[in-house]
């Protein structure tokens, strides 16, 4: 082509071609002034038979129906009655990811296109320059999550057939029996087992044992800290959890899967020969062994034992995931969707496990909304290579919020099949319950050390 044509972004010959058809705009695009082309624009096929239509609000509604702080971003559209909302729970920090949407995301995001969502992330990534962090991700996910619900109300469809249709019948999920002794736990496997439960985890105590440890610690005589600080005796822990393991199986058989989250608290070697000490009871997975700052252990755990890991839950970046998965360095995905952006990346992760045959294993506690949930949901459908989702069972509070929530059903997650992500929040409902600043996060060795949770 000529120096003109590409400017003008036309060759003679289709010059040529619309001549002998005659299209008027075709004709008017190429001898009409630089405005009057502007105003001839031709509306493009992706929105063909449907108006364009842009973002007018953006909204935060933050609530506690179950005491931990939810965020929900609201996307208002010029459509009368089309709007979506989106899951930006950080717990811990929201006043500050509230912030974040009211602040900044707001203003980049009204006036925009509702249909370009990749391009609404990768542009709302970089706006701040300096990117990442779970403040800058959780604003970014309620965004992302609402027109990902906005695109499926658009087309008529729940979320999951945008992403590709369903993969299966339902969500299988794992659910939660802990307790304060081992016998406590094993109540708790054999009632979600008579639930239809085929996974659950199982915990003595809070993470690490915290709250069940007989010994009073030597930093609280010493007044070291604050009263809410918590204790775990990490030599406890990890003889205790080889215990639990054998006792659940004992009396609970050899049927069921069992899962169980060391969260990070004890030391790496400890962690990989506790891992090793499982292989017995041969666990589903075994969660988060190290934490993120001692990622390098990994290639050491995967020489010692074969017992399935789980990890990601704490990961910023969808690119502190590829290593690892190129690697083989653990077999589940766990990713926080709000933390790492919303749906488009979580996707990203997802189809990259589907290469290396390592599934998705998406966090669902209940300090992801029942929204998030959705979001997680979604993807679970969709994905092949979709492993077990957490589950969350919702009080009546969080239900009265958030209608369409998810329920269960023979350890499956039913959810609202409606368009979109199925969920809506009722914001009179949702005032009802104020967020609050406190976290407690802190937990000490005997002598008072602070443990990586
Ligand atoms: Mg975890």
């Amino acid at each position: 082509m000529k120096n003109a044509e590409i400017q003008s972004g036309i060759s003679r010959r289709d010059a040529m071609k619309m001549m002998t058809t005659g299209s008027a705009a075709g004709l008017l695009g190429l001898f009409a002034s630089p405005q009057a082309r502007a105003e001839t624009k031709v509306t493009p096929s992706y929105t063909a038979g449907m108006p364009p239509v842009k973002i007018t609000d953006v909204r935060v509604i933050a609530t506690a129906p179950e005491g931990s702080n939810l965020v929900i971003v609201k996307i208002e559209t010029s459509e009368p009655g089309l709007y979506g909302i989106g899951c930006a729970t950080f717990t811990q920090r929201a006043f500050a990811v509230i912030t974040a949407v009211e602040k900044y995301l707001k203003e980049f995001c009204v006036g925009k296109d509702v249909d370009n969502i990749e391009d609404m992330w990768q542009s709302a990534y970089v706006s701040s320059y300096w990117r990442n962090g779970p403040v800058l991700n959780n604003a970014i996910s309620g965004i992302d999550e609402a027109l990902w619900d906005i695109k499926g109300k658009r087309a008529g469809m729940p979320v999951y057939q945008l992403l590709g249709g369903k993969c299966r019948i339902a969500v299988d999920c794992y659910a939660h029996a802990s307790g304060p002794t081992p016998e406590a736990v094993v109540e708790n496997v054999q009632r979600f087992m008579d639930q239809g439960f085929r996974h659950i985890r199982i915990q003595q105590g809070g993470y690490g044992g915290v709250g069940t440890m007989e010994k009073q610690p030597d930093f609280k005589a010493a007044g070291f800290g604050t009263d809410r600080d918590q204790f775990m005796d990490q030599r406890t822990y990890i003889s205790r959890v080889p215990k639990m393991f054998e006792m659940v199986r004992k009396r609970c058989g050899e049927d069921v899967q069992l899962l169980h989250d060391i969260h990070e608290r004890i030391e790496p070697i400890d962690a990989i020969n506790l891992i090793k000490a499982l292989e017995t009871y041969h666990p589903y997975f075994i969660e988060d062994p190290f934490s993120p700052e001692n990622m390098l252990w990994f290639r050491q755990l995967r020489n010692t034992t074969t017992v399935p890991i789980a990890m990601g839950e704490l990961f910023n970046n969808i690119n502190e995931f590829r290593d690892y998965m190129v690697e083989r360095l653990f077999d589940f995905i766990r990713i926080h969707i709000s933390q790492i952006g919303g749906i488009t990346p979580a996707m990203k992760v997802a189809r990259l496990g589907e290469w290396f045959n390592i599934r998705t294993a998406w966090h669902g506690p209940g300090d992801t909304s029942p929204v998030g949930h959705a979001a997680n949901a979604h993807i679970d459908l969709a994905a092949w290579n979709f492993g077990i989702q957490e589950s969350h069972f919702w009080n009546e509070k969080a239900q009265a919020v958030f209608p369409g929530c998810q329920t269960y059903k023979n350890g499956y997650m039913i959810i609202n099949e409606a368009p979109g992500l199925g969920i809506d929040i009722d914001e009179k409902e949702a005032a009802r319950y104020p967020i609050g600043t406190m976290s407690n996060w802190t937990v000490r060795k005997n002598d008072g050390t602070i443990i990586r949770p």
